[in-house]
């Protein structure tokens, strides 16, 4: 089945304890893909300008994801994002962001995106993913993702467009501030509230939880020791999560098992992430070593016996 991501390609610029880099290849909906075209037949859209070129083109289409809907804007600039993490590496520090090409950005889709049956919403202003959501009229399932700044400056819009998803990816923190609501379950039920199916709370170095109207299911993270750079901890899990569910079919959103499944995909695909610097280890990754991080979740979640190896 195919997938459409809609969000933002960007370039960024990151500096961690264990490094910094000025210029990199990143943006919610690129991180999202290549961690998606491990399960599925990916398609990305989104605008760009003159300073995106062949070689960032190149990276996606290594992975065999669909650039056709990529816009390139004459004239413009592609959106850039400058962030910090200090030692607590859950919390991003935004010291940049520009819009560039995002600043007057209109979706236009092809109609091989607008019937992908699997959409997620990357993180965008709201209205925009709204948009987008109204012109996808053969999706099936429906994820969003947003962050704190949309949360501060667009919240009654990003209220509204949580009501037309499954499916909603936050932080454990942007689901407490957008319900204003401390204790985390209390909070995802709040989301519940406003029309999607499942709650999928990322909660960083801790794991992630799944929350649905009558079930909850966490898993912790994997335990890594080295951790360079988190950004698109958040997009990668979504595109594990999301491209497994894709390529179960239809109907695959409400089976509880594969759902469960998804928060495994979604966790191995974060934990190679954040491993090195941008796209640098997702882009190296193997089919294999990702189902070698599955099985190993196997064993660290077995709570009745230690399983066979
Ligand atoms: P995350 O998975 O949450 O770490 O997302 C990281 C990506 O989000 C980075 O590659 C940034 O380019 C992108 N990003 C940062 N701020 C924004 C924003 N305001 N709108 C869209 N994308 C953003």
């Amino acid at each position: 089945m195919s997938l459409l991501v809609v969000g933002s390609i960007a370039f960024d610029a990151v500096t961690s304890p264990f490094g910094s880099r000025d210029r990199m290849l990143g943006g919610s909906a690129v991180h999202f893909s290549l961690a998606a075209s491990f399960f599925t037949d990916v398609r990305v859209a989104g605008p760009v300008g003159d300073d995106f070129g062949d070689e960032e083109l190149a990276v996606l289409h290594e992975r065999g994801v669909n650039t056709d809907d990529i816009e390139h804007v004459e004239g413009g600039q592609t959106f850039f994002w400058r962030g910090r993490y200090e030692y607590d590496l859950n919390t991003a520090h935004t010291e940049d962001t520009q819009l560039g090409v995002f600043g007057d950005f209109s979706p236009k889709l092809s109609s091989a995106s607008t019937e992908a049956e699997t959409v997620f919403l990357a993180n965008i202003q709201p209205d925009l993913q709204r948009e987008v959501r109204g012109l996808c009229t053969g999706a099936g399932l429906v994820g969003l993702d947003s962050m704190n700044l949309w949360i501060e400056t667009a919240r009654d819009s990003l209220v509204k467009t949580i009501g037309g998803v499954d499916l909603v990816f936050m932080n454990d923190a942007e689901i407490r501030q957008l319900t204003e609501e401390p204790n985390l379950v209390a909070a995802a039920r709040k989301v519940l509230d406003m029309g999607p199916r499942a709650i999928v709370a990322k909660q960083g170095e801790y794991g992630a939880a799944l929350v649905t109207a009558d079930r909850f299911f966490a898993l912790p993270a994997y335990p890594l020791e080295t951790v360079r750079d988190p950004t698109g901890a958040g997009d990668s899990f979504a595109g594990g999560f999301l491209g497994h569910l894709a390529s179960q079919g239809d109907g695959a959103g409400e089976d509880e098992g594969v759902l469960r499944r998804a928060m495994t995909y979604g966790s191995v695909l974060a934990s190679y992430n954040v491993e090195d610097f941008g796209t640098e280890r997702v882009r190296a990754l193997t089919r294999e070593e990702i189902d070698g991080r599955f099985e190993e979740f196997l064993d660290i979640t077995a709570i009745e016996g230690v399983p066979m190896r």
